[in-house]
């Protein structure tokens, strides 16, 4: 039986992707910079409706940059999402600065904006808030950005896992003052790897680029006035992510596909929670997920599935309960220790045919 993947890289049929690559290798742009990634900068700025876009070597890259755009550093407090990958916190602790982890709830499993206003309160000297938007659902913007603007604290948009996903029309990442993304492998779209920061304010992205870049001053001779980054990306990646970015509506509208296939199947078994689609979010469904309730663990469902060469997983492990994280303060409930317990990821993969879905769903129902 051939292996069924969570989500692999899926490049178009038309082969856009080698259009671009090509070129860069005719015109020997291969480094550094290049056309490719000055074009797919304005592309996804364009697509996103942001201001201005800094093609990065990672989406980790451009949390950082953010934070270090924000002016987050050594001692300062950032209030983070505790249900997400740690790639979302590690760069608070490259800055030197404390993360918060703020509880989710489960009307859109991010960011509780109770927990968040909780947070305020306890810790008023906050200098920067990063909202997670997983797995493709946006969180509830309309109340956080409301809270960020209150406190006059900036806002950092983890758009890494909503690309393609709209929030009451406007897209993710463009709510807050910076919004990142990740063409990480098992993203909606991939360069193979990489990132990249959009917002409004055109001159801190023109800053991110100079960090990224090892801060070289305008000089011929090799000069440095600050700490520099080697964090750009590469013109061939970029090529690959013009490509991608051609194809990523009929991505998204292939994930809804196999979340309403999912939801058709497997809605109704007792226990089953999907994921919730509020009618103010338009998700581009990044991985179909759902909690269970009932006599049916996560674990019995991944374990079923690898048997049968397929791929699932548990939902993300909360940044709190992890051994590295642990020590640092978290605000909330039980909700995402919740939704961690309940949680499972399905084979969300664009590359699926009808068939593999009907395999999919058919290894579960054996369980109920
Ligand atoms: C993938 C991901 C990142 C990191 O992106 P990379 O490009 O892999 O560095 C950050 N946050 C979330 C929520 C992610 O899923």
């Amino acid at each position: 039986m051939d292996k069924i993947y969570l989500s692999s890289p899926h490049m178009s049929d038309e082969g856009f992707e080698m259009q671009y690559v090509k070129r860069a290798f005719e015109t020997n742009w291969i480094a550094p910079l290049g056309e490719n990634v000055n074009e797919f900068e304005k592309e996804i700025a364009a697509k996103v409706a942001a201001k201005a876009a800094a093609a990065l070597s990672s989406g980790t890259g451009a949390i950082h940059l953010a934070l270090k755009a924000a002016g987050v550093g050594e001692g300062d407090i950032v209030f983070c999402s505790t249900l997400t990958f740690s790639a979302t916190a590690n760069p608070i602790i490259y800055q030197n600065a404390i993360p918060v982890f703020i509880d989710s709830d489960y009307e859109t499993w991010n960011m509780c904006p109770k927990a968040l206003e909780q947070a305020f309160g306890k810790y008023p000297n906050v200098k920067a808030v990063i909202v997670v938007h997983l797995y493709g659902m946006a969180a509830n913007l309309d109340r956080i950005v409301e809270l960020c603007k209150q406190h006059n604290v900036v806002l950092i948009e983890d758009a890494a896992e909503s690309l393609g996903t709209y929030y009451k029309g406007k897209h993710t990442g463009t709510f807050g003052d910076y919004g990142i993304f990740s063409f990480n492998g098992n993203k909606i779209i991939t360069t193979s790897g990489g990132g990249m920061l959009v917002s409004d304010n055109e001159e801190r992205v023109a800053k991110v680029r100079f960090w990224a870049t090892q801060s070289r001053d305008q000089a011929r001779h090799y000069q440095h006035s600050e700490l520099g980054f080697n964090y750009r990306m590469s013109n061939v990646l970029a090529g690959i992510g013009r490509g991608q970015l051609k194809v990523l509506d009929q991505r998204v509208k292939k994930k809804k596909y196999i979340f309403d296939f999912y939801y058709r199947e497997l809605g109704s078994l007792q226990g089953v929670e999907f994921m919730p689609c509020n009618d103010w979010n338009e998700p581009n469904f990044w991985l179909s997920s759902m909690t269970l309730n009932g006599k049916v663990k996560p674990n019995d469902l991944v374990e079923a599935l690898e048997k049968e060469n397929i791929e699932s997983r548990p939902i993300w492990k909360p940044m709190h309960m992890q051994p590295f994280f642990q020590k640092f303060d978290y605000i909330g409930t039980d909700v995402s220790e919740k939704l961690f317990e309940n949680g499972v990821c399905l084979p969300s993969d664009t590359k699926m045919t009808d068939t593999d879905l009907h395999r999919v769903v058919a290894t579960i129902k054996k369980l109920w």
